[in-house]
């Protein structure tokens, strides 16, 4: 089958005022990984039909989420992440309350209308109660008026409900790789780091009611065009709310750097979430898609590339400055430096030059999500 009839597949002409969730097409294994291959034209198609359905079903939006990087005290060590407990070259912080409150106004005064709690993985009484706690504030801001994304890793079933009954209604836990062998080169193989336990917690997070968000990294040591699509399939099956995915970068201080001579060219891994982006969007056309920083830290205008592609919702960091060189999963991160209202003239800037814009004071929700419920 070519290109063009794999494409040919998704309806080019979509009703975006539908009120029904909208059935995307249904590509099937070899269909995906002939679009992951494509280059030259095919190429091209493919990025053009992606930005061709967005636009239709979820016009030239895109939403943000005020990051807030809670804290790099984490008591897992991901095999890939900078932030991973055996990792002694950099220093722990947890903010406090008031610069947690003072970053969720900060983003309700520049019109954010969501933030995202991120933090390195503990499940200890003292951290749920500060989680339930700080939600609780945050929701205090002008009567609740922002939307709040947690991303806090794996917990047990009570501890989400928890924090959604707090007010918390989105959860972003990504699945990595959705291949347990490769899960397993990329995680150490213990108690602690149980890729069926993740897999629980995201059944979780689904039946309490987070619009629930997972992801992957895109050019991973040991990684097929099999385990990629089988990712996206993974994505669709679980009927998630949004999906993140960035290249995979590696960092001096973990024990994959000793891959990184394996893996492709940083061009070839950013070119490839790209397609990961676009070929979703066709199979998932009414979900909301982060265009994650990695993006922009393997090329200044990866962000940009990665709407282009399909993607919807960016994540500016909120984080105080002095404290965002220590939450470096990835080392190099793109906009370390930068003020908060810089970050907001700059994307202002950047999207409308894409024929985008924010949609302020929204929470943004995912479209296929509130469809659904
Ligand atoms: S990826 Fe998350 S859980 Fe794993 S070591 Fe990094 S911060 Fe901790």
């Amino acid at each position: 089958m070519s290109i063009s009839e794999i494409l040919n597949k998704v309806d080019p002409s979509p009703l975006p005022q539908a009120q029904e969730p909208q059935e995307a097409a249904a590509l099937t294994h070899e269909e995906i990984k002939l679009l992951l291959a494509a280059e030259g034209e095919d190429k091209k198609k493919l990025f053009d039909r992606a930005l061709q359905v967005k636009l239709a079903r979820l016009d030239n939006h895109v939403h943000l989420r005020g990051l807030i990087e809670y804290s790099n005290i984490c008591t897992k060590y991901c095999l890939y992440c900078g932030v991973r407990s055996k990792n002694p070259n950099f220093e722990r912080y947890q903010l406090s309350d008031e610069e947690v409150i003072g970053c969720a106004k900060l983003a309700h005064q520049l019109g954010y209308g969501s933030v995202a709690l991120q933090s390195g993985e503990r499940s200890d009484k003292a951290f749920v109660d500060k989680i339930t706690y700080l939600v609780k504030e945050i929701k205090k801001i002008d009567n609740g008026s922002l939307g709040i994304t947690l991303s806090l890793g794996e917990q047990t079933e009570e501890t989400y409900r928890r924090w959604f009954e707090a007010g918390a209604h989105r959860y972003l836990l990504r699945i990595e790789a959705s291949n347990e062998d490769l899960y397993y080169k990329i995680h150490p193989r213990d108690a602690k780091h149980d890729f069926h336990q993740r897999l629980a917690c995201i059944d979780s997070l689904l039946s309490i009611g987070y619009q629930t968000g997972t992801g992957v990294m895109v050019g991973l040591p040991f990684q097929t065009l099999d385990d990629l699509a089988n990712d996206l399939l993974f994505f669709k099956k679980k009927d998630v709310a949004m999906v993140g995915m960035g290249p995979f970068i590696p960092h001096p201080d973990t024990p994959l750097w000793q891959y990184r001579d394996q893996i492709p060219t940083a061009e070839k891994r950013m070119e490839m979430t790209l397609k990961m982006i676009a070929i979703l969007r066709l199979m998932m056309p009414e979900i909301n898609m982060v265009a994650a920083t990695a993006n922009q830290t393997v090329d200044p205008q990866g962000r940009e590339k990665a709407i282009l592609a399909g993607a919807n919702v960016i994540m500016p960091n909120l984080t105080p400055n002095e404290f965002r060189e220590n939450y470096l999963i990835y080392p190099d991160k793109a906009c370390v430096k930068d003020q908060p209202d810089q970050c907001q003239t700059c994307l202002d800037v950047r999207l409308a030059a894409i024929g985008h814009k924010v949609l302020y004071n929204a929470w943004g929700d995912s479209v296929a999500f509130t469809k659904k419920h």
